[in-house]
């Protein structure tokens, strides 16, 4: 099982792709206009399981978060390894999207190569994006000038102080709930579609129009107790979707707008760009969050990564081999206890989106 995992982007894609060529079906790859941190190609690619002419979907996505893919990109390759396709019925098929966001994936960022959070991207961009009010207020000390020294304690200070005086829980929710007007800021959902959205939703229109129920499944780390995988819902009591989703993955379900969720409440996840693609698909979407570290130190190293790449001057940064180390630990679990944790819980969680999809 810990052979599904890999330890960069290029060895989880080649792992992948080797896998659908063993297994001997349809893939479609999308080159990313960008190259990996060794001028790699790199790209989404895209398996489908299954009868082309299912109605039932199942959609498991991984690294929507970049470097949060390696958690996902091992089930992929454990789900074509050990021929899920010979568990579909023949109305339901299983899509595997491997790196929503390659360029994210291979330089080990969660954000895209805009600095993008593309679970905040999939916004109407038409109707104008959600306010994001207390995040300008904290700004400057989330990205401090400087990594040392006087700018950095007096950044955190401030922090420090906007937690006491406001409580965690409002922290969370004010930086990471998305904002759209500071591009080198932290859960940023950018000014327009990226290029991962245009792919996603391109693919969707073309190849999914016939589905009449859609399950997304989006793998991802970083909240949670270590290893768990928890289930993020979307809606509340009352809505139909939410309702399907506690039939069918279990009372464990928990929701932001319910108020139990290690998340905040999100508009522009990648479950909106499958509902615009096939708005006449009734859809079932899931966040899946893996844990790794305490809350606060995940958030500390999303603070570190976007200060290198913001004000630090990447590669150029005496910090630069530090923070990459942070950001890895925060979303990749690496021991073998958690690869097996995430292997077990991620067949436990798409076997059921696959049984709940084809009722
Ligand atoms: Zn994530």
């Amino acid at each position: 099982m810990d052979k599904y995992f890999s330890t960069d982007y290029a060895e989880a894609r080649s792992k992948f792709l080797a896998a659908a060529a063993s297994a001997n079906v349809p893939l479609w790859q999308f080159e990313h206009p960008l190259t990996g941190p060794n001028g790699e190609a790199i790209g989404t690619d895209i398996v489908w399981l299954g009868a082309r002419n299912a109605r039932n979907i199942v959609v498991a996505g991984s690294a929507t978060h970049g470097v949060e893919g390696f958690c996902g990109s091992g089930c992929q390759t454990g789900f074509l390894t050990e021929n899920w396709e010979s568990r579909l019925d023949a109305g339901t098929a299983l899509l595997l999207v491997h790196a929503n966001n390659p360029h994210g994936f291979a330089h080990q960022r969660r954000v895209n190569e805009d600095n993008i959070d593309l679970n905040r991207n999939f916004i109407d961009f038409e109707a104008g994006p959600p306010d994001s009010p207390g995040y300008a207020e904290l700004h400057s000390a989330l990205v401090p000038d400087a990594w040392d020294g006087p700018a950095r304690k007096a950044a955190d200070a401030a922090i420090e102080a906007y937690k006491v005086r406001e409580g965690l829980p409002a922290f969370q929710q004010v930086t990471s709930r998305g904002q759209y007007t500071f591009p080198d800021g932290l859960f940023y959902g950018g000014t327009g579609p990226s290029w991962s959205r245009r792919t996603i939703e391109g693919f969707a229109r073309e190849h999914l129009a016939q589905a009449e129920r859609i399950a997304v499944v989006d793998f991802h780390t970083g909240l949670g107790p270590r290893g768990y995988g928890e289930i993020i819902g979307r809606g509340g009591p009352g809505d139909p979707q939410y309702e399907r989703t506690v039939a069918w993955y279990g009372p464990g379900v928990k929701s932001a707008a319910v108020g139990n969720s290690a998340s905040v409440r999100l508009s522009g996840t990648i479950d909106f760009g499958y509902r615009r693609a096939c708005p006449d698909a009734e859809q079932t979407a899931i966040t899946l969050e893996f844990g790794t570290l305490p809350l606060e130190e995940v958030h500390e190293a999303i603070r570190a990564d976007n200060w290198l790449y913001a004000k630090g001057g990447a590669e150029a940064s005496s910090h630069f081999k530090a923070i990459k180390a942070q950001t890895r630990a925060a979303f990749y679990g690496e021991d073998s206890q958690w690869k097996a944790d995430i292997w077990a819980r991620g067949q436990e969680i798409v076997e059921q989106a696959l049984a709940g999809v084809s009722v």
